[in-house]
């Protein structure tokens, strides 16, 4: 196994995207066609609220997602929850719940995750017009909807197909005070007394994390940690999660290794809303110990344009998620151009289309098997990832989001 090498603090800043640079990925038209529903929202503003301001999707998207609504015209601020660890253990059992796991924890759990939703409630203002909460972690801030004129809004990014009733029975009062829910997926949607709409996340193009690179800047990030150009590479991003399986990855590897010379790059990191990380990442060592073409790469949260060249260096992109709310990295993955091989689950089979867009499995073999498939067919490989870019130009940019929030809003004033 290679350990990470250390990975040189942040690039410097670019210039933030503005929404004219977006008019030759999309055109004019739909850029156009935001200033205008925009328009229709002025002297409006939002506030979005979730658990970390690093590591994870929703982070991903909402670094995104506010400068852009602010240039639109719609003031909008980000406001993170503060919790201790033991708030976030919580957190995490319910979300490791939420995804259909069982839950060991007891009434003192729902206490203190209340308790910390309350002094979160005290803690911040909400004076704007539309409070968008993203996911179960705070939840409770609704209590003080109607001590406000605002919309509430709450924002589901997990798969809650098959949720554990316990926890889903705490959670669902506090779900049924909002004005609508927003799901990834219409699996994931529940018998509500509210309306529930599909919202896709989505990436940016032009975020370091999806921009196109040099040559010479992937070279240097395949070099540095010590992969070789030459092999095929096959690469899993994500955070170290049981719910990743990334040591089904590993044996999946192991299977495809017996025929082709290939190396497996595991590269994550933490997000501070996750406690597991570093056990699970011990785990994945363990795994990998003893074969130098295994490269567990545990990366800081700076580390956007390593892993866009390490997608890009990619000859494979696997996610072999267990449970996933969308899998924003096959997002990015197909938007490279990059052959997914990807777990049927979540939100995937949104943009895995099977045989078009990418290869679906649901096991270690089956994933073994489509990687070698892949590996003995380039050709079909490649169309699959051309295929995939324009299924997420379609459908999963951050331009489509901002038109989804956009309709939204609207559709709430005049509901009201
Ligand atoms: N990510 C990252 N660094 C890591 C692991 C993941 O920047 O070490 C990014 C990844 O590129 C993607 C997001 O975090 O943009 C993960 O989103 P996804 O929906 O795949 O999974 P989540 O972590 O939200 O479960």
């Amino acid at each position: 196994m290679n350990m990470s090498a250390s990975v040189p603090s942040p690039a410097p800043a670019r210039r933030a995207p503005r929404l004219d640079d977006y008019v030759r990925i999309i055109g004019p038209g739909e850029v156009d066609e935001l200033r205008a529903l925009a328009r229709r929202l002025a002297g409006r503003s939002v506030k979005m609220v979730n658990s970390t301001a690093v590591g994870g999707g929703v982070a991903e998207i909402l670094n995104r997602l506010v400068p852009l609504l602010q240039e639109v015209g719609v003031p909008t601020r980000w406001d993170v929850i503060t919790g201790g660890d033991e708030f976030f253990q919580i957190t995490k059992a319910f979300h490791n719940a939420l995804h259909g796991g069982p839950f060991q924890g007891g009434p003192e759990w729902f206490a203190t995750f209340l308790a910390t939703n309350e002094e979160n409630r005290r803690r911040l203002e909400f004076s704007e017009d539309f409070i968008v909460v993203h996911d179960p972690q705070p939840v409770a801030l609704v209590v003080e909807r109607d001590r406000t004129p605002a919309h509430w809004i709450w924002r589901c990014h997990i798969d809650l197909s098959h949720p554990n009733s316990e926890v889903w029975e705490f959670l669902r009062p506090y779900v049924e005070q909002y004005d609508a829910a927003l799901f990834s997926s219409p699996a994931f949607t529940q018998g509500l007394p509210i309306p529930q709409y599909l919202f896709f996340p989505t990436i940016d193009p032009l975020a370091d994390k999806n921009r196109e690179l040099d040559a010479k800047f992937i070279r240097s990030v395949l070099e540095r940690f010590q992969i070789d150009p030459q092999r095929p590479i096959l690469t899993q991003v994500s955070r170290f999660d049981r719910l990743k399986d990334p040591v089904g990855v590993i044996r999946a590897y192991r299977m495809v290794k017996k025929y082709h010379d290939c190396q497996l790059v595991l590269a994550g990191g933490a997000a501070s809303d996750d406690p597991e990380g570093s056990e699970v990442l011990r785990e994945v060592e363990e795994a990998a110990a003893g074969d130098p073409d295994i490269h567990v790469l545990n990366l800081p949260p700076w580390s956007a344009r390593e892993i866009n060249a390490l997608q890009r260096a990619s000859t494979i992109v696997i996610q072999k998620s267990i449970r996933e709310g969308f899998g924003l990295t096959v997002t990015e993955a197909l938007w490279k151009k990059k052959p997914v091989v990807a777990s049927a689950v979540g939100g995937i089979p949104s943009q895995v289309i099977h045989k078009v867009t990418g290869m679906l499995v649901h096991s270690v073999e089956g994933c073994a098997y489509q990687l070698r498939y892949l590996l003995a067919n380039p050709d079909f490989a490649r169309q699959l990832g051309r295929n995939g870019h324009e299924h997420v130009k379609e459908n999963f940019l951050i331009t489509r989001n901002l038109r989804r929030y956009l309709l939204l809003f609207l559709i709430l004033l005049n509901q009201r």
